[in-house]
């Protein structure tokens, strides 16, 4: 996978996303109020469309059946319905100014708005809708969609309210597996998965598995939670178990909560978490190893390469690898911005090249493991956006890939029988789901990208 494909699946999966949305928005429906088939254009572009359904067909013997189109709580049908999105640069008062409110009202209004939502953060490409009798007349409500979870409606008349409401989640268990065609998320998007749950089974499996070495043919198989809002699929919720096989190995990952404390655990209910995540970036590619003889790209000769390099776009957050404090965040012309950390008296890690640190970042900052301490970049002596990631052992670079470290302590005895029970189900479940296979139209690209290099 090269970065013009990287690109393109992040596109594809907000395209994706945003559809999905789209699609949430038209069955906005409150309550237990009765949906009649209501339906505008997705790509409206601010042009007044005409909404209504025809009255059914009274027909002898039948009683028509009047079912009101309801969303966001009004009855459409007595509206008339003005959908878009936010424009770029456009302001609230752009769009209430056309349907005949005063800049007193509007003024009034943005007031009125200030403990429930702050229209600065308005959106471009967020879809509002506007209610009004008559458009001729000064338009009644306006609704503003911040994202699938909640609404924020703005009363134009009377007191002029402002109220946000927020739909109801539901979840649902689902099972899915597939099998490697080219890239983790290629293969999970092509297989009618989700880019966020491709993120999420990162998250459980990212200690044991090193996502920068999947083999084409690696199977896995996912238990999880999927979100619903009014019915439509709106998210992933947790990952509660996951089985990753590649070659012969097979990596397990068993959500469980004892009340105290909650996280990943083997099927032997040790902590799938240990002190050191395996890459400090996600969905990126290594292109470059620790080697002690390596050609340089830039410098044109043979010179020790002492960190492994991931290749990831610019911006792309980067991670602490375990917890510990940030000993330096400062710049020299070959590493560029760097940062490195202290994580115990014999480990240390060291982040070249970025963009920037991240907010609140500086020497003697304490970090979490898995917190953003930066972004990718190419500051310094680099080619192109990539970290290069240094691992330091007892003042020594050394090659963090080819480094084991001991296992964490298992649950207690006490926990055992409640975790057995729990792991055995998510088994079940999974025993019987099978992959989806799709066939690959694309050309998969497993070659490489431009090179990037640094010191
Ligand atoms: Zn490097």
């Amino acid at each position: 996978m090269n970065l013009k494909s990287l690109r393109q699946s992040f596109n594809r999966f907000y395209t994706g996303k945003r559809k999905t949305i789209l699609r949430g928005t038209l069955t906005g429906l409150i309550g237990t109020a009765l949906f009649a088939g209501w339906w505008f254009s997705s790509d409206s572009n601010g042009i007044q469309q005409s909404v209504g359904i025809e009255p059914p067909k009274q027909e002898l013997g039948a009683l028509p059946i009047v079912q009101p189109t309801l969303k966001y709580g009004f009855a459409l049908d007595t509206f008339q319905v003005f959908e878009n999105t936010i424009h770029n640069g456009a302001f609230l008062s752009d769009i209430l100014l056309r349907h005949n409110l005063s800049y007193v009202d509007i003024e009034r209004l943005a007031s009125n708005a200030k403990p429930v939502f702050d229209i600065r953060k308005m959106q471009a490409g967020k879809s509002y809708t506007v209610l009004t009798k008559d458009s001729t007349q000064r338009a009644e409500y306006f609704i503003y969609e911040p994202n699938v979870y909640e609404y924020v409606v703005f009363h134009l008349q009377g007191d002029m309210e402002v109220t946000k409401v927020e739909r109801p989640i539901t979840t649902e268990t689902k099972t899915s597996a597939g099998v490697i065609e080219s890239s983790l998320w290629k293969t999970m998007t092509d297989q009618g998965m989700s880019f966020e749950l491709a993120d999420k089974m990162e998250d459980a499996l990212q200690w044991s598995v090193d996502f920068h070495h999947l083999q084409k043919g690696d199977e896995f198989k996912l238990v999880y939670d999927q979100k619903f809002v009014e019915g439509k699929e709106v998210g992933v919720g947790k990952v509660s178990a996951a089985i990753y096989k590649t070659g012969e190995k097979e990596y397990y990952a068993i959500f469980y909560d004892n009340g105290k404390e909650s996280g990943y655990y083997n099927l032997e209910g040790r902590p799938m978490k240990t002190s050191f995540l395996k890459a400090p970036v996600k969905y990126s590619r290594i292109s470059s190893y620790y080697n002690l003889n390596r050609f340089h790209p830039i410098l044109k000769y043979h010179r020790p390469h002492y960190g492994t390099d991931y290749a990831a776009p610019y911006g792309t957050p980067i991670m602490a690898v375990g917890s510990g404090t940030i000993i330096a965040a400062s710049y020299t012309s070959g590493n560029g911005n760097f940062i490195k950390i202290r994580h115990d008296e014999t480990y240390e890690t060291q982040y070249l090249h970025m963009q920037g640190f991240a907010k609140g970042i500086h020497a003697g900052t304490h970090v979490n493991q898995g917190d953003i301490i930066g972004y990718v970049g190419s500051t310094g002596l680099a080619t192109g956006p990539h970290v290069c990631f240094r691992f330091w052992k007892n003042g020594k670079q050394v090659n963090h890939l080819s480094l084991n470290f001991p296992p964490a302590e298992p649950l207690s005895e006490a926990d055992m029988p409640a975790f057995s029970q729990l792991r055995d189900q998510y088994l079940e479940m999974l025993k019987n789901v099978e992959p989806k296979f799709v066939v690959e139209s694309e050309d998969a690209d497993t070659s490489g990208v431009a090179r990037v290099g640094n010191p």
